[in-house]
């Protein structure tokens, strides 16, 4: 049974899950590479429960017990004692591999590991662990907080026990779930990049204009935002790096990037983390 929650990474990610896992209770014990970064996650956290308080859906004692249920610390031997870890480090396979040949030296012998990667192979990073059984992927989406869909990804090894409890924890915590098969993309990603790229592609062949495109796939399909503007959301770096893998995986046209938004990114046109994108946010 889950009880002690172990999140490693604490960006845009990793914060989502701590605060999502604090919220339903769970003890949680946050790790990052430096105090500074997990100051600024627990920052981060701060905030989203206080804009909650503002809209009448969390009172200030509610804050008080999510925040006192997260513990941070710079060295993962102090999660020696988790259930669950889960890893939401920089999407980097030496990064990630160097975290879990660590964790299984650290973690007691029944704990699960699972991690959030986007792209990389579930079960490359497993592989040379003590507890491959114990290894599953929980694919969360961004913001954490406000996504309802979580893909529980099964590797060749992982046990179904251990598939099981890392479904039902994703449920605890207010997640839909839908399990998924260890090739890259998933289910979302392997739908949704190449229906980006040909947007791209379509942009870049003049179909249309960005703002048309865009129009076009809200008002027609009903969709919440264009491809472009989601591109811009994404990243166009982390849509590139995510269209590589696949190609690289699939060798099919589907993912291969079009030239345009390989441009954009080696001039650093990354959408709106940047300021610019496909849209200029810099105003
Ligand atoms: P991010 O850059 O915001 O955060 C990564 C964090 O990992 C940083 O705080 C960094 O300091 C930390 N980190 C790096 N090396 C570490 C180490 N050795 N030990 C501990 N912490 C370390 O990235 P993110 O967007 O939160 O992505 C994290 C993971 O989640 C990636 O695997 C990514 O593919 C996946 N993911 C991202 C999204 C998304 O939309 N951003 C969606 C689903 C999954």
């Amino acid at each position: 049974m889950i009880k002690k929650v172990g999140v490693i990474g604490i960006g845009q990610m990793g914060a989502g899950i701590a605060q999502v896992s604090a919220q339903a209770g769970y003890s949680v014990i946050i790790n990052d590479i430096s105090d500074e970064l997990l100051q600024r996650g627990i920052r981060g956290i701060t905030k989203l429960l206080d804009k909650a308080i503002e809209k009448g859906k969390l009172d200030q004692a509610g804050k008080d017990k999510i925040l006192a249920n997260i513990k941070a610390t710079t060295e993962l031997a102090a999660l020696s004692d988790c259930d669950i870890v889960i890893e939401a480090a920089t999407e980097n396979m030496a990064i990630k591999k160097e975290i879990f040949a660590e964790l299984d030296k650290a973690c007691k012998a029944e704990a699960i590991f699972a991690t959030n990667t986007s792209s990389l192979p579930v079960g490359d990073l497993a592989a040379s662990l003590k507890r491959r059984g114990q290894f599953v992927g929980l694919h969360f989406f961004n913001p954490v907080p406000v996504m309802k869909l979580v893909e529980v990804v099964k590797t060749l090894d992982t046990a179904d026990e251990t598939f099981k409890t890392a479904k039902t924890f994703a449920e605890s915590i207010g997640k839909t779930t839908v399990s998924a098969k260890d090739t890259p993309g998933f289910v979302v990603n392997a739908l949704l990049i190449p229906y980006l790229l040909d947007a791209i592609r379509q942009y870049e062949n003049e179909l249309a204009t960005r703002e048309d495109i865009d129009n076009a796939m809200v008002l027609g399909c009903g969709h919440p935002m264009g491809p472009l503007t989601l591109t811009d959301f994404i990243g166009l770096d982390t849509t590139l790096y995510i269209a590589d893998i696949m190609y690289d995986e699939f060798k099919d046209s589907h993912y291969a990037a079009p030239p345009l938004l390989r441009r954009m990114v080696n001039a650093g046109y990354l959408g709106k983390k940047s300021g610019h994108g496909f849209y200029d946010y810099s105003k």
